[in-house]
């Protein structure tokens, strides 16, 4: 069976509740049908007004980050356990904004992916590396080392609902897109690892996206590479009309 495309979008730290629900609203009207796996992650404090507004669509809920721990003296941080009691089914782990401005390291990462897998959260795992990093021909390497750990402990059955976003992180926000045949040649490198760790039939099953300055006029190229299944958008995504021509040019 072909894998479906997914389409998530990431708003980071923007819109305000009236913003965040006006564009979960458009969406909806939009695409809220369309026949792709489809999220969006709001901020936070947005998440039940937007989990509101996207009622009834097939548009999933996603939070930015979780907690690796249940419950307790952590302030200022959030549990798998709440982000599934708002409505969240989905939850970025890893972004390399959270690796490289707040320092999450790799055993972090994998923390998070544990105990979202482990509350049914379906984490999009990000992986990516740094321009230095590719620079110094080191890419096979750091996005090999960031998948291993970040799948330590991962069973099979639960290693079957992680998503992975494949985020060089020269791309992420900076209008630099990878090339169809740079992000494609990494996307491969990873599915060969999955298949190492979980072989061939989970490895084929599982879902890639692409994440790094996609936008509706790059969108169709990237998406129709052999093993690239979606893409994780950020700041293409605060806009109803780019987050609609991405997702259209992966039908
Ligand atoms: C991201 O934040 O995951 C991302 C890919 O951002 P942008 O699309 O803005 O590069």
């Amino acid at each position: 069976m072909p894998r479906r495309k997914f389409v998530a979008g990431n708003w980071k730290m923007n819109t305000t509740i009236k913003s965040a629900v006006e564009l979960a609203r458009c969406l909806v009207a939009k695409i809220g049908q369309a026949d792709m796996d489809l999220a969006v992650c709001p901020p936070f404090p947005y998440l039940l007004a937007v989990r509101d507004a996207l009622a009834g669509s097939r548009i999933a809920l996603g939070a930015q980050d979780v907690f690796y721990e249940n419950d307790g003296a952590f302030t200022g941080e959030i549990s798998a356990a709440m982000l599934k009691d708002a409505g969240c089914t989905h939850v970025i782990c890893g972004h390399s904004e959270r690796r490289h401005v707040i320092g999450e390291t790799d055993e972090i990462v994998n923390r998070k992916l544990l105990k979202a897998l482990g509350e049914g959260l379906v984490p999009i795992f990000c992986v990516g590396e740094l321009l230095a990093e590719r620079q110094a021909a080191r890419t096979l390497e750091v996005v090999s080392r960031q998948v291993r750990l970040g799948l330590e402990g991962v069973s099979a059955a639960d290693a079957a609902r992680v998503v992975l976003a494949y985020e060089p992180v020269w791309a992420i926000g900076t209008g630099v897109v990878a090339t169809p045949q740079q992000a494609q040649e990494v996307h491969a490198l990873i599915r060969k690892l999955l298949e190492e760790l979980y072989g061939p039939e989970l490895a084929r099953r599982l879902q890639i996206q692409y994440g790094g300055s996609v936008k509706a006029s790059n969108a169709r190229e990237l998406l129709h590479c052999p093993d690239i299944d979606g893409a994780l958008v950020g700041g293409a995504s605060l806009k109803a009309e780019e987050f609609e021509g991405i997702v259209r040019a992966g039908l």
